[in-house]
């Protein structure tokens, strides 16, 4: 596979059972992807940071044992990091006394350029990984089966990173019948702040500039007769603060760069009304209306 570009593979594949798995946070993503992975077959040794999410996964079927100590992942072949993105390096960092040199491991963040490269030299054997499903919730009590089926997964190779280890992970991951495929880690940055992250400060700033009208009379009846259409507009705005926080601070050039577009794009919409130029108007809600397709099929 070749890497550096962006590859789409469709077809599911079927890996051997019983590779020995082991995920680190076993959250909303987390248990999610456990609970997957054994239903194909696999052994899920979970490690998570409370004791109760251990046994919770335990006792919902999502994986075959549970700790809160890094060192009983010793003995798996395959290890998905599934913590927030700011303990994913440290989180290596303390797996590597316990390893073999031949265990292979991924992660789940949302980012990957800050997490890519030094991952990769934290631990040879490491390939980057996004799983593209999720929703507002979080935690263990939010993870069902079958949350990837459908939805894009998507993998960070380095140049470098051991063919064989891209290869493991890719059937693992291709398994889930998800829509799989392989970008350098800044593309898939530049490309998640256009369609993730670009929205989520956008909407946010919607709310905002909503609550700072001049007149609150006004403010109250907008609250009163927000419908769908403000559902729509301000649900990812509205969502997880950490998660926002995140995308920001470890996106930051890829997301500043989609922002000052957008601010390009608003100016525009901004002259062509105050210039009564309804023709533009007209012309750019037709032509997005038939570009939002692409972003939705
Ligand atoms: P989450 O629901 O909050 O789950 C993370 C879990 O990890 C927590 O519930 C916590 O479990 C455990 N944890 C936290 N720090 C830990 C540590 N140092 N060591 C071991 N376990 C730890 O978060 P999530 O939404 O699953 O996100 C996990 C990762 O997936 C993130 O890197 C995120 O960027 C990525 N991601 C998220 C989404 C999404 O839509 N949410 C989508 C794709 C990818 P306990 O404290 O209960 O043990």
């Amino acid at each position: 596979l070749a890497v550096g570009i962006v590859t789409k593979l469709n077809t599911p594949i079927v890996v051997e059972l019983n590779m020995k798995i082991g995920i680190v946070g076993l959250g909303l993503i987390g248990a999610s992807l456990a609970g997957d992975l054994r239903q194909l077959g696999h052994d899920l040794s979970g490690v998570s940071r409370q004791i109760e999410t251990c046994e919770t996964a335990v006792s919902r079927g999502m994986v075959d044992r549970a700790s809160t100590e890094l060192g009983s992942l010793q003995d798996t072949e395959v290890i998905f990091i599934c913590t927030p993105i700011a303990s994913i390096l440290s989180t290596i960092e303390q797996l590597v006394p316990h390893l073999a040199p031949t265990t292979i491991i991924t992660d789940a963040g949302s980012v990957k350029g800050a997490i890519a490269s030094p991952a990769s030299q934290l631990w040879r054997n490491f390939v980057g990984g996004h799983p593209m499903a999720g929703k507002a919730e979080s935690g263990i009590s939010a993870a069902e089966l079958g949350m990837f089926a459908g939805n894009p997964y998507i993998l960070t190779p380095l140049p470098d990173t051991p063919s064989h280890a891209i290869e493991v992970v890719t059937k693992l991951v291709r398994a889930l019948d998800c829509r799989f495929y392989l970008a350098t880690p800044e593309q898939h940055d530049r490309a998640v702040a256009w369609i993730s992250h670009l929205p989520v400060m956008v909407s946010t700033s919607l709310i905002s500039a909503c609550l700072h009208g001049d007149d609150m009379e006004v403010l109250t009846l907008a609250q009163n007769l927000a419908s769908s259409g403000f559902k729509d507009t301000s649900r990812v705005g509205g969502g997880n603060p950490e998660l926002g926080r995140m995308m920001a601070e470890y996106n930051r050039d890829a997301l500043l760069r989609s922002l000052r577009q957008y601010q390009v794009e608003l100016e525009g919409t901004i002259d062509a009304i105050e210039s009564h130029n309804w023709e533009q108007i007209q012309g750019l809600l037709a032509q997005n209306q038939i570009a939002r397709n692409k972003f939705l099929n």
